[in-house]
This record gives structure tokens, C-alpha cells and sequence, in this order.
């Protein structure tokens, strides 16, 4: 049973995202969409301009400071397990990791055998060219 959210259509609207190989023959292609505004629920929050300290609804306009930003992350993991070859989806809240060093971006049991998956940060990501 899964309640996450939908693949993205749009990488504007993911906060972070990553496709990656769990040694040995896993897989993972993890999302992480920006929230949806609390107050209206009508837009994202997004940051105004890239070096703005805060986040913005696009739609009411109210801001939002990062740790309640980062509070209102929920991540999305569509996996191939790499202990039992299934595959699965899962959705639950997303502790952010505080600083662009860490490496670990989530740990996730897999939900058929309770493997216990881990998510890198990748060290070079393809950016896709949008626009
Ligand atoms: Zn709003
Ligand atoms: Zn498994």
C-alpha cells in the first residue's frame, strides 16, 4: 500500500531528486516535490529568487522560513529491492539533510523483506536542460 505522490511532470516542482543503482542489482529513482503551501494549498513554495533566504507561496504570497520548508518535505521512492529483486513505493516524510556534504539522503526499509536501503547523494548529477 502506497499513498505517494504522483511521478514528476515538471522538475521545477521537486525540491531535490535522484535515479540510482543499489549495488548490486537494485535500483531507486527517489523525488521530493516542493510542498504545497499550508495556508492555501493552492501552489509551491519556491524560493523568490535563487539566493533568497526564504520560500514563497506563488499563489497567496505568505513566506515560509527554511526549517518550515524543510518540514513540509515528503519524499517518494519507486525501488527495485537489491536483497529480494522486488519492487516497491514508498512515501513518508523526509528529514532533510542539513548540509550539501552529507552523503546519506534517506534510509528506507523495503517494504517486502525489510532490507534496509540507503539513498546516496550522487556526486555529479545530469542536470536535465529544461527551457
Ligand atoms: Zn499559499
Ligand atoms: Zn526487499
Amino acid at each position: 500500500m502506497s499513498n505517494a505522490e504522483p511521478r514528476p511532470e515538471n522538475i521545477g516542482d521537486l525540491d531535490f531528486f535522484t535515479r540510482q543503482i543499489m549495488a548490486p542489482n537494485g535500483f531507486a529513482f527517489m523525488w521530493v516535490y516542493k510542498p504545497l503551501c499550508p495556508a492555501c494549498g493552492k501552489a509551491r513554495l519556491k524560493k523568490p529568487k535563487k539566493t533568497a533566504k526564504f520560500y514563497a507561496c506563488e499563489a497567496c504570497k505568505k513566506e515560509f522560513e527554511k526549517p518550515e520548508y524543510n518540514k513540509l518535505l515528503a519524499y517518494n521512492i519507486e525501488y527495485t529491492c537489491p536483497a529480494c529483486g522486488k519492487k516497491g513505493l514508498i512515501h513518508g516524510e523526509w528529514e532533510k539533510p542539513g548540509t550539501k556534504t552529507s552523503k546519506v539522503m534517506v534510509k528506507f526499509e523495503c517494504e517486502h523483506c525489510g532490507e534496509k536501503n540507503t539513498i546516496y547523494r550522487m556526486s555529479k548529477l545530469k542536470k536535465k536542460k529544461k527551457k
